[in-house]
């Protein structure tokens, strides 16, 4: 753990960034959204947290770093966790099924 990693809002239940939706032991991301620019650990804390609407990232917005490993505190560009079935840093596995709804946070 890092002292300097970003907040992460919404109901979680765990310092990984697991939260009242996702919690198995591979959901260990936040996506930082590009509405608001704020981490949370999926879409539906999100919509039940932010007094918004959710914004998916443009295509030209994959080299933000838009995704926290909640294991290490690590920040992975879009196109870097699109490409990756685990941290670069720290070789925690990332939840396939995450992928499966990447259209709600990311333009496909
Ligand atoms: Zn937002
Ligand atoms: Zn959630
Ligand atoms: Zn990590």
């Amino acid at each position: 753990m890092n002292g300097r990693r970003p907040r992460v809002l919404g109901p979680t239940v765990d310092d990984e960034t697991r939260c009242v939706h996702y919690r198995t032991p591979l959901d260990v991301i936040a996506i930082k959204f590009g509405c608001c620019r704020e981490f949370y650990p999926c879409h539906l804390c999100h919509a039940e947290t932010a007094d918004h609407g959710a914004a998916q990232w443009p295509m030209d917005g994959r080299a933000e770093q838009a995704v926290l490993c909640g294991v290490c505190g690590h920040l992975l560009t879009i196109a870097g966790y699109l490409d990756a079935n685990a941290c670069p840093a720290c070789a925690a596995d990332f939840n396939p099924s995450c992928k499966l709804h990447a259209e709600l946070y990311f333009e496909i």
